[in-house]
């Protein structure tokens, strides 16, 4: 017997819409989210992502579907290469150890493991089977070979494939107009993208039929999304920043390849994290290590500040956040922790008195529980679901603190029905309310005596600040990139964020 999966509502960016989800095939649901390349850590604007595809994940499989998740890992990228001649490795090498850090990162973030992780590096034979139909359907070419290169470069036709922009609402003229691209004389469009490019000396590279080289980023999305979930998905996800070009260029890609469209049904977008009211991102050097931040701050606490603002709104990282945090959580637990008291208690006879009272809790946890269900099937609006987790909670202080109603055999069953809604109805979704009390709780205030200390006496000053930022500066002059970022993280753990730029390093207290 099937049963029956309820109706959920997505925000598709190809629409602009919100719409109701229907899958390809009832009761299934394929889905991509793409990953971080593997050239550093993590920081905590991709654990964003990271969460919000995993939350879909979960409350996807939670309501019945048969879910069929790929997450990717970009193995092969100019700036894996870049980083891999710095430290004088292979960019193989590089790669190898990010992957093991950033799963080190989720495995802390508490991520579920996807159906199958995928490498670029294990898809050549598909990447490079797609670019061969695209050219065969006269979609891309391979251009002139350019003096002392090795092999071709190929380049995808935009003017040949009707539609380019429907994702990003984009115009092909308005872009060509206000484009700044590199002039190369190899496209025949300035928007041209490539799908292959020749090896250049000392790169990695792979045989193909233009000879040595690698493909460009966007066909390794089309390949692995195409070998693990065929011509067509019900749901790619990804940050706002990958909508043009990089999803546009997928879209293109695969519809030019497989003839079949659309080769997303719903595309869904999660938003940027804010430093400082700027975008946090490594280009302007204001990002704070996902690491870091869960060691410090905890699985739990972590996940409450990156889950409980909508997945598509920004969320203003800094004081108010980790504050506003604490707070919540703090509630939670202090309930969770009476709830798990008065559960625990044995009593044979129910207090007939007390009865009314807790009644109308049972069947307010039940209203609850379908409430929480309706807002996550309303495009993921995690914010009214811990909305109405707060409620009940008043509702079972309110309770309790009734005459003759907390030492009784229905206090019991309340105290149980309110621990099953955390646990089971906002936790299985989010992974927020499932911990033990007494070490939250703990944790907690070690976390606010920590930041009371970083804030108070003990606060660094701005001349050890200025000190220290000046320490990295020569560190890096002289090419010690190592001793670079050991004072940025020794800064951050003392509360402040620095923030290169052309004019200098600038910092603020977080
Ligand atoms: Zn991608």
């Amino acid at each position: 017997m099937t049963r029956p999966i309820r109706e959920i509502k997505v925000t598709n960016t190809l629409s602009g819409k919100k719409e109701i989800l229907e899958t390809r095939v009832p009761g299934k649901l394929s889905m991509y989210s793409c990953g971080p390349t593997v050239y550093n850590f993590i920081h905590i604007g991709n654990l964003r992502a990271a969460l919000v595809a995993d939350q879909f994940f979960r409350y996807f499989k939670k309501v019945g579907y048969d879910v069929t998740f790929v997450r990717n890992f970009t193995d092969v990228d100019d700036k894996i290469i870049k980083k891999a001649n710095e430290e004088k490795l292979t960019s193989d090498e590089i790669a190898k150890r990010y992957i093991i850090e950033v799963e080190k990162d989720y495995a802390l973030a508490g991520l579920h493991e996807p159906t199958h992780k995928t490498k670029v590096t294990e898809h050549m034979p598909e990447i490079i089977g797609m670019i061969e139909k695209i050219i065969a359907n006269g979609k891309a070419y391979v251009a002139e070979k350019s003096a002392g290169e090795e092999g071709y470069e190929v380049l995808f036709s935009i003017s040949s494939f009707e539609g380019y922009g429907k994702l990003s609402h984009k115009n092909i003229d308005d872009l060509v107009a206000g484009h700044r691209v590199e002039v190369s004389e190899k496209k025949h469009n300035p928007l041209d993208f490539t799908l292959w490019k020749p090896a250049k000396p000392g790169e990695p590279s792979w045989d193909s039929p233009w000879g040595k080289g690698r493909p460009g980023w966007h066909i390794e999305c089309s390949a692995m999304a195409g070998k693990w979930l065929g011509d067509q998905m019900d749901l790619h996800h990804g940050g706002e920043d990958l909508v043009f070009p990089h999803h546009e260029n997928e879209i293109a890609q695969s519809e030019a390849c497989t003839g079949h469209a659309p080769y997303v049904k719903y595309w869904l977008h999660s938003a940027f994290l804010n430093m400082g009211k700027e975008k946090m991102s490594k280009s302007l050097g204001n990002v704070l290590g996902a690491r870091d931040f869960l060691v410090r701050f905890g699985t739990e606490f972590t996940r409450y500040l990156l889950l409980s603002v909508h997945y598509r709104s920004i969320i203003d990282f800094g004081d108010e956040a980790i504050e506003h945090t604490l707070i919540a959580l703090h509630r939670i637990y202090e309930a969770k922790a009476k709830a798990l008291q008065i559960s625990q208690l044995k009593m044979a006879m129910p207090d007939l008195r007390a009865e009314s009272a807790w009644g109308s809790f049972m069947s307010e946890c039940e209203a609850v529980r379908r409430e929480m269900d309706d807002h996550f099937a309303n495009d993921f609006n995690t914010a009214g679901a811990v909305a109405s987790l707060f409620t009940l909670i008043r509702s079972f202080n309110r309770t309790l603190a009734e005459p003759r109603a907390s030492a009784t055999p229905s206090a019991i069953l309340g105290a149980q029905e309110l621990i099953k809604v955390m646990e089971m109805d906002l936790g299985d979704v989010l992974g927020i309310g499932r911990g033990n009390p007494e070490k939250m709780l703990a944790d907690l205030e070690r976390i606010k005596a920590e930041r009371a200390t970083a804030s108070g006496t003990l606060r660094m000053t701005e001349d050890e600040i200025k000190a220290a930022i000046q320490a990295r500066a020569d560190a890096r002059k002289a090419k010690d990139f190592a001793q670079g970022d050991r004072i940025r993280k020794d800064l951050e753990s003392k509360g402040v964020m620095i923030k290169d730029s052309p004019q200098g390093t600038a910092w603020e207290y977080i």
